[in-house]
This record gives C-alpha cells, sequence and structure tokens, in this order.
C-alpha cells in the first residue's frame, strides 16, 4: 500500500494544550491519521482546538478531529501523552518531575480502563523518567510504550550540522542524539554521516574545518537550542510536533526506521532499570528493536552519567 494512502488510523492525544493541538494539525497536514481526539481536563480547550482544526480539514484531507473524553482512547493505534505543565524559564526538565508524575499517573489511571490496542507515546516532560513510571503502571508488551525522548533533539543536531557544514547539494546528515532529553544529552559525533561517509572525512574532503571545540559548540546549539525557544516564546511546540508525526508515520507505515527513543532498558548499553534514548527500530509494534552502537570513550561515559541523572530523579 502506497504511505498514507488512506486507511483508517486512529490517534488520540490526551493533553490538547500547545504540543498536543500543534501534533494534531501536523498528523492533519501529513495526512497521517484518518481520525484523531483530543483529550484535556479542560473540556474547553479540547473543544475549540478541534474545531479551529476541522475548519481547514475539507480543503487537505479526510480525517476527522473531535474532542472526546477517556473512553474515547478505545480501539486508537496510537495513544500520545503530552499533558503535564509546561517548563519555566530556569527550569530543568527534571524540575517539572514531581508536577507532571503526579498528572501522568491519573493518565495511566485513565488508559489502564479503555485501553484496547495500539502503541502509546509519551511526550510530557521529564519524558525519560514518565516513560519509565508508564511503562511499569501500564504494563503492556515491551515496546508498546515508548518516549519521544531524543528524537526532537536529533532533529535538532541534524539541522545544526547541516546549516555549518552548508549542505547546498542536498547531502544528507544523518546524526543522533542519545541518553536524557534534557541537559546531559549525549551528541554520538562518531556515528555522523554525511551521504554515508563519516562526517570527519566529507569535512576533510571539502576542507571544512571541524575540530573538536567546532564539535562541541554545535552540541552545545543543539542542547540549549529550547531553552532559546523558551526565552522567546515561553514554550516549544512545532519541533516536537513534526518529531512525533514522523514517528506515528513510521509506526503506522511500519517503516522499521531508526530513531533516537526513550525506551526501558535491560542490560543494553550496560544500562538497566530506567528509560533513556537510544537508537530505536520504530514499525508498527513500536520499538521494535534497539541498536546497539559502538561508543566511544567519551560518548560511553556521558550516557553513563546521563543514566545516573535519570535513575536519582527516579
Ligand atoms: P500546555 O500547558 O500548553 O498543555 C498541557 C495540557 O495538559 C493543558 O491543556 C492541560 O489542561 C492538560 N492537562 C493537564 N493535566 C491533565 C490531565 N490529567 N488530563 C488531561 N489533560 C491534562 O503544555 P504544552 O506546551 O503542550 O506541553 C505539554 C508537555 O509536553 C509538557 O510536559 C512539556 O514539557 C512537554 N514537551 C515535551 C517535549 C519533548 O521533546 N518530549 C517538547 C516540548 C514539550
Amino acid at each position: 500500500m502506497a504511505e498514507n494512502q488512506k486507511r483508517d488510523f486512529k490517534v488520540s492525544i490526551i493533553g490538547a494544550g500547545f504540543v498536543g493541538a500543534s501534533t494534531a494539525y501536523a498528523l492533519m497536514l501529513r495526512n497521517i491519521a484518518t481520525e484523531i481526539v483530543l483529550i484535556d481536563r479542560n473540556k474547553s480547550v479540547s473543544e475549540a482546538e478541534s474545531l479551529d482544526i476541522h475548519c481547514s480539514l475539507k480543503e487537505i484531507c479526510n480525517c476527522s478531529v473531535v474532542a472526546g473524553d477517556y473512553c474515547d482512547i478505545k480501539d486508537s493505534d496510537v495513544i500520545v501523552v503530552t499533558c503535564g505543565r509546561g517548563r519555566k524559564l530556569n527550569e530543568t526538565r527534571l524540575d517539572m518531575v514531581n508536577d507532571n508524575v503526579k498528572i501522568a499517573k491519573t493518565v495511566a489511571d485513565e488508559i489502564k480502563k479503555y485501553y484496547t490496542k495500539g502503541i502509546v507515546l509519551i511526550v510530557s516532560n521529564p519524558v525519560d523518567v514518565i516513560t519509565y513510571k508508564m511503562i511499569e503502571w501500564l504494563n503492556l508488551p515491551k515496546g508498546t510504550v515508548f518516549g519521544t525522548g531524543c528524537s526532537l533533539d536529533s532533529m535538532r543536531f541534524t539541522n545544526v550540522i547541516s546549516e555549518y557544514i552548508g549542505t547546498q547539494n542536498f547531502e544528507k546528515v544523518d546524526a543522533m542524539v542519545i541518553g536524557e532529553h534534557g541537559d546531559s544529552q549525549v551528541a554520538l559525533w562518531s556515528t555522523v554521516n554525511v551521504d554515508g561517509m563519516p562526517i570527519d572525512s566529507f569535512c576533510a574532503s571539502k576542507k571544512i574545518t571541524l575540530d573538536e571545540s567546532i564539535k562541541q559548540k554545535l552540541a552545545n546549539d543543539t542542547r540549549t537550542m529550547s531553552t532559546r525557544i523558551i526565552e522567546g516564546k515561553i514554550r516549544t511546540n512545532y519541533g516536537i510536533a513534526t518529531s512525533i508525526s514522523n514517528i506515528i508515520d513510521a509506526i503506522k507505515n511500519d517503516k522499521k526506521q531508526v530513531l533516537s527513543t526513550s525506551i526501558d532498558l535491560h542490560g543494553e548499553y550496560g544500562l538497566s532499570d530506567l528509560a533513556l534514548s537510544v537508537p530505536c527500530v520504530i514499525g508498527k509494534n513500536g520499538v521494535e528493536k534497539i541498536i546497539i552502537e559502538e561508543l566511544d570513550l567519551a560518548e560511553g561515559q556521558a550516557l553513563e552519567k546521563s543514566s545516573k541523572i535519570i535513575k536519582n530523579t527516579l
């Protein structure tokens, strides 16, 4: 079947705030879902957002966007959890943990009442912590519940590198960030490639300087991008909505796409008893496989440090 060809595909989004509504809009524009349900404890918000998105529907696609209640998650192919409060300036994602874990527990209890099938995708921050707790509470088959993790950071890293090297000839950059979706994230320089060529060789062949200080700056620009966005507009929503729609597209079309998402680890990368972002194969069953990359010493140490931060928070 051709990609995105019309076939029933239901997505329920819990939390119709900036992230939830932007996700519904992205899914609608990309023609990924045929039915989108927005659920929010503030029903007037979910009703208003669904009406607003619905206005443009007939022009673009044949998808329904409605406000619903928890009972409407029944038969969803994907349930996206975006509720919780957003990050304030000068707060880290980990500072939101108490408030958002409490909200997540009430959401898990509701999901359990009405769940019939589908993948549960966690977005609420701190996403690695909430994902781990949701996996525990929902107790579904491995890979069914996972978090967006560093998928957004990986998109940002790819863009930052592309802009630095100036991909005038549309060379394709593959770059990934793993670890915490937060300040201790690890930019995986050892695996970055451009059109299949290791980035160091690519830059040497094009006489582009890429020394350690430049690598550090590009990784830092990636890490601090959300803070720069929050300074200007209090929240981030479009990038994550794109990232969520990419993940749902990979699920719907069984793409077996490798994305950095947050999943419970059981010895992979020497880590266990937490959820953290690592390269995952995403298909119709959610996370179908964890890819083990060979990390260099510094990357391995940075991942270990990131895992300690998440474990302390847990
Ligand atoms: P927001 O405040 O605009 O929206 C949150 C919504 O959740 C509100 O409409 C609120 O009424 C609703 N809500 C709260 N408790 C609820 C409950 N128990 N049941 C149903 N709805 C409930 O916030 P936002 O900007 O949309 O951000 C949402 C979350 O997404 C935050 O935790 C934020 O940090 C996170 N986020 C994650 C990423 C990522 O990469 N993982 C990126 C951006 C934002």
